[in-house]
């Protein structure tokens, strides 16, 4: 018997907790969820209805294998499998989903429990694994997982103290409290897939404010087709032939070429999800380096698409005038409100001001090791945890095992999701963490 524990709440979590518990071989499997309600986590917590999902109903199923589509579940109403569904809905499939195994575990007299508390430290004593939770109760295991998501955002570098404690500078997007007066400007950092939900939340939010957003290369992400196109007839080869290279120029040169020759290239670049792994960890560190400073955003623009309905919706604002998007880079945010945002255009050479009521920080997930706190910190401090080589978040290996300072597996230390992001790469959507979970179920319980 083997005794877990799971830490973190959101849907990674989720989905462990319920592969470990649907498992006659579990000995005792605690799940620490922190605040918030339990498998909804940062992604799934919105209430807002246009915060959609951003994978196809028929991709987000929380558990792998047949019978867990949330397409077919009732918490996605009569969405069909290729819509896009509001998160908050996959977030009541989800608890439902939860709900239903753990009623199952319970009639089949499995142990596990639920913790609503934050886990802070955690250690290897004689041989097993010791948790502690704030509050001082300290839970005992022979593994523990780590899905504990992205870390908090931290503020960019360049705002000064004055900005950050005026009230009108939003460090945390999900976290935009009213101000005290509609804001006339708003300001966006960021052009990414959080952006675009912070901009539909100020448009509705704000019907009088004028809103901008700023990246360095000033491009939203690419939107889904209504449909997915079929799979294309060449990707076996183009995958096989990405990854006969390690470099990542001539990977690039390969899908341009697959790209000109092929009708859909979001086709391709979905077809290229099953070596995504494969593909980074392929890479040297030199040429990972390389696709991180050169590619990463075209990347993410391409594979991490928006939902047509909301690009619908930016594109009106656009076109009324209301929405400006921009290559900038931001050089530094001042004053206590209205914000001064100082911003250097793409290609100019001097600098410019924006005025700004407020300014939003989407800048994407902080995963940076070196900001971390609490249990990682805790873990890093003590040698039991790394940072990747590009401190994209923690060193592990393949099937989620955590590695320590000089490279050794850890024993009965594991990630899933976000953390793992700098050894795998595609690690953070549903579709990868729910092949994860069943994976790390399969290891960390082989005998079912
Ligand atoms: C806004 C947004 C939208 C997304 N949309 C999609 C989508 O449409 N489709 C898709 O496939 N993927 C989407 N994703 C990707 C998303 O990461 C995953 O789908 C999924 O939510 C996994 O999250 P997680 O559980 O790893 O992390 P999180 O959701 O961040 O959950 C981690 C949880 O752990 C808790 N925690 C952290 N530290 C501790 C601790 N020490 N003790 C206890 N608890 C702790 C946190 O409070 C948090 O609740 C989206 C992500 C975001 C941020």
């Amino acid at each position: 018997m083997v005794d877990v524990v799971v830490v973190g709440g959101g849907a990674a979590g989720a989905a462990v907790f319920g592969e470990l518990i649907g498992r006659a071989d579990a000995g005792c499997v605690h799940w620490v969820t922190g605040q918030g309600r339990p498998g909804r986590g940062v992604a799934y917590s919105t209430g807002e209805d246009h915060h959609l999902l951003n994978v196809r109903a028929a991709g987000m199923g929380l558990f792998d294998g047949p019978g867990s589509v949330f397409a077919r579940h009732p918490a996605a109403g009569d969405a069909e499998p290729h819509q896009f569904v509001p998160r908050s809905r996959y977030g009541d499939y989800v608890q439902a989903r939860l709900a239903e195994r753990s009623c199952a575990a319970r009639q089949a007299g499995r142990c596990f429990e639920l913790h609503a508390a934050t886990a802070v430290d955690a250690w290897r004593d004689g041989g097993r694994w010791r948790v502690r939770l704030e509050g001082g109760a300290t839970l005992e295991a022979d593994e523990v997982v780590l899905a504990t998501g992205a870390l908090e955002p931290r503020p960019l570098r360049n705002a000064s103290s004055e900005a950050l404690a005026s009230g009108a500078y939003v460090v945390d997007p999900w976290q935009t409290r009213e101000p005290s007066a509609p804001p006339g400007r708003v300001l966006v950092v960021g052009t990414g897939l959080t952006a675009v939900d912070v901009l539909l939340s100020a448009a509705r939010r704000w019907p009088g404010a004028r809103l901008q957003a700023v990246s360095r290369h000033g491009r939203l992400p690419f939107i889904h087709r209504e449909y997915p196109a079929p799979p294309w007839p060449g990707q076996a080869a183009l995958n096989e032939a990405l990854l006969g290279t390690t470099r990542v120029r001539e990977r690039l040169r390969a899908l341009r070429w697959a790209m000109d020759g092929a009708p859909d290239w979001q086709a391709i670049v979905d077809g290229m999800r099953p070596v995504m792994v494969p593909l980074w960890q392929g890479l040297p560190v030199a040429e990972r380096r390389r696709f991180l400073r050169h590619l990463r955003w075209l990347w993410e623009a391409a594979r991490h698409r928006m939902p047509p309905a909301s690009a619908n919706v930016l594109q009106r604002l656009q076109a009324e005038g209301r929405l400006r998007i921009a290559a900038a880079r931001v050089l530094g945010v001042d004053g206590k409100g209205p914000l001064q945002v100082r911003i250097r255009a793409r290609g100019a050479e001097g600098e410019s001001s924006i005025e700004a009521d407020l300014v939003v920080q989407a800048t994407g997930l902080e995963m940076s090791p070196a900001t971390a706190t609490g249990l990682l910190r805790q873990l890093l401090d003590r040698g039991l945890a790394a940072p990747d080589p590009l401190r994209l978040g923690l060193a592990g290996t393949e099937d989620g095992r955590l590695t320590g300072p000089g490279g050794g597996i850890q024993p009965g230390l594991s990630a899933i999701g976000p953390l793992l992001r700098g050894t795998l790469w595609e690690c953070t959507a549903m579709p990868e963490i729910r092949a994860a979970a069943r994976a790390l179920a399969e290891r960390l319980l082989p005998g079912d």
